[in-house]
């Protein structure tokens, strides 16, 4: 189905981000494997992809960094002629209380967590309007649509993330270029993983289906709006959720 097709994903060394890479391999994309401390764990997602028959390249670069993307992209771009998919994933949590938050949580999390998809749409953007074709998927989150206490910067960053794929999927359109967002709810990974039993059981209930997600069910959302099935979907946030968002 991605045959030919080249996907960035970035953060894909570990959690929802290797999940994705390895289902858009599966479907026949080449992937690079964006991270940025996770170097071993960068290198097995591309072992694991080799081992099932497909191809990828693991690529450092920290994506709050505006320069550095400009460099990878324009890197993989020489290297491989084109990029077909970008999968904006990498993100990061710094929580606290509003008025306990210090501004450097704030910024770094806005930084990784939206500015980072910026650099990367903004390096990228030419190139797709050269091919007149391209797939953007932007990782948001539920609380980016319901906000989260003691996730302000977060929620504020995954939120501003709805905003710029709007924005994107409105000014690249007219060349056949698709931008979506997808909204994970609860899905269990390290991001995860510390939260308290009895915070992991409140959000439990807030679920309509009662159990947490998982990667590949938000890989495979993923991968339907990379694919051409998805050809006339854009602007859209499509919530992988259990139901915890309706
Ligand atoms: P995770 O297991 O903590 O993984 C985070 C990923 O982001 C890692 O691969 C990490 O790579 C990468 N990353 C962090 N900072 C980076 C940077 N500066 N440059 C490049 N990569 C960076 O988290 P996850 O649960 O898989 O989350 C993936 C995405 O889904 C995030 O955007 C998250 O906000 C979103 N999401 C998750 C959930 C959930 O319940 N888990 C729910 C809604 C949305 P390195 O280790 O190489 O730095």
């Amino acid at each position: 189905m991605l045959k030919g097709k080249v996907a960035l994903v970035t953060g894909a060394g570990r959690g929802i981000g290797r999940e994705i890479a390895i289902t858009l391999a599966k479907e026949g994309a080449f992937v690079v494997v964006n991270y940025n401390g996770s170097e071993e764990k960068a290198q097995e997602t591309v072992e694991e992809i080799r081992k099932s028959g497909g191809d990828a390249v693991s690529y450092r670069c920290n994506v709050a960094d505006f320069a550095a993307c400009g460099e990878m992209i324009g890197e993989l771009v020489k290297e491989y002629g084109h990029i077909d998919i970008l999968v904006n994933n990498a993100g990061i949590t710094k929580d606290n209380l509003l008025m306990k938050m210090s501004e450097q949580d704030f910024d770094s999390v806005i930084d990784v967590n939206l500015k980072g998809s910026f650099n990367t749409i903004r390096h990228l953007s030419r190139q797709l309007l050269k091919q007149k074709s391209g797939k953007i998927i932007n990782i948001s989150s539920v609380t980016g649509l319901m906000g989260n206490p003691g996730q302000a910067n977060y929620c504020a960053s995954k939120a501003g993330i709805i905003g710029l794929t709007k924005s994107a999927a409105r000014e690249l359109g007219s060349r056949g270029i698709t931008v979506n967002a997808v909204a994970p709810g609860f899905i269990e990974t390290e991001m995860t993983k510390d939260l308290s039993e009895n915070v992991k059981k409140n959000l439990k209930e807030q679920i309509l289906l009662k159990r947490t997600g998982t990667a590949k069910e938000v890989a495979d959302v993923v991968a339907f709006l990379a694919s051409e099935a998805a050809d006339y979907i854009t602007g859209q946030v499509i919530s992988v959720d259990g139901g915890m968002a309706v």
